[in-house]
């Protein structure tokens, strides 16, 4: 695909974001569905946050995708949000609308896409962790019907977390329970009850720490998922394929949630399944 007259911007804004995998996924998606746009990766001061999504309309871009530190400080900045940016207080996804931008969070759908036949409806979730990226797995599970969701924290996070998770609760009417992650025995009780146990915790990022203690044992038709795509295969990820369960990094939801912002821009589906090959080989090794 050729950049012309015609050619429509997209963009990441973050600070630091250069080492971004977002444009090769956007830019494969333009190519292979053959809508003409690029997407760049825009690293911006705080300080110049606001002028970046004025651009948007200025220049008629699809949108921009937010990353750390701004999806929650871009918020200001936009004319409306939509249910799961609202339930959240963040978004990662901003949609020009005829000069309307609209705010969304799509990190919590692409989630859910991403798990292998699994849908939450219905179902019970242990999540470890209530920051950003296990917030919007949990607000999206609350507006999919989860049967019931638990939610561990550190001690120390355990008040904060009461609050925010009441919040998504009364607005979606669904169960949220909060608890600690130093509670082992809790910790086993609501995994032996769940379909579903996320790490939504930054916990093996570095290739060692474990989000919970190793003894605890899995039920043997549990789903286990991880936010983390790098390392590949986390420690948690590790003892929970030592179980002999199915277990998934955030690869996936990594794409997803970028599949649901392209198509919320462009109105096209996302090859998914052909770049699925491609990050499995970047990231695989
Ligand atoms: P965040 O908002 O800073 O949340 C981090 C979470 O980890 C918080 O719940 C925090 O608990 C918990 N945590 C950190 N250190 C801990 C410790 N020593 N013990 C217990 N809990 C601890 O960060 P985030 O944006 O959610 O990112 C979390 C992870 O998700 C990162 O690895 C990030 O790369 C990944 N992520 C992946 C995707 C994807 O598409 N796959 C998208 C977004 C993020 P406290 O609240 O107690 O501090």
């Amino acid at each position: 695909m050729k950049i012309n007259g015609h050619t429509r911007m997209a963009a990441v804004v973050a600070k630091p974001i250069k080492h971004s995998i977002s444009p090769l996924i956007h830019n494969m998606a333009f190519e292979k569905t053959g809508v003409n746009g690029v997407y760049l990766a825009w690293e911006v001061e705080a300080k110049n946050l606001q002028a970046s999504i004025e651009n948007i309309r200025r220049f008629d871009m699809f949108g921009v995708n937010l990353s750390m530190p701004y999806k929650q400080e871009v918020i200001p900045y936009l004319d409306e949000l939509d249910v799961s940016a609202r339930l959240i207080g963040a978004v990662n996804t901003v949609v020009n609308k005829n000069g309307i931008l609209v705010g969304y969070n799509t990190d919590g759908k692409g989630f859910f896409k991403s798990l292998p036949s699994f849908a939450i409806q219905g179902k019970k979730m242990t999540i470890l962790g209530a920051g950003g990226a296990a917030t919007a797995i949990i607000a999206q599970a609350a507006l999919d019907n989860a049967e019931e969701i638990f939610v561990f924290t550190r001690q120390a996070s355990y008040e904060k977390t009461v609050s925010k998770m009441a919040a998504i609760s009364n607005q979606t009417k669904s169960r949220i329970q909060v608890l600690t992650l130093e509670d082992a025995d809790s910790l086993q009780d609501k995994i032996n009850q769940s379909d579903l146990l996320v790490n939504g915790t930054s916990l093996g990022m570095d290739g060692i720490s474990m989000p919970l203690p190793e003894q605890l044992e899995l039920p043997s038709q549990i789903l286990v998922a991880d936010v983390i795509y790098q390392p590949f295969e986390t420690p948690f990820l590790k003892w929970a394929r030592n179980q002999n369960v199915t277990a998934v990094n955030g690869l996936g939801m990594l794409l997803y949630q970028g599949a649901e912002a392209f198509e919320l821009w462009t109105g096209k589906t996302m090859p998914s399944q052909e770049l699925w090959q491609r990050l499995e080989e970047l990231y695989n090794n």
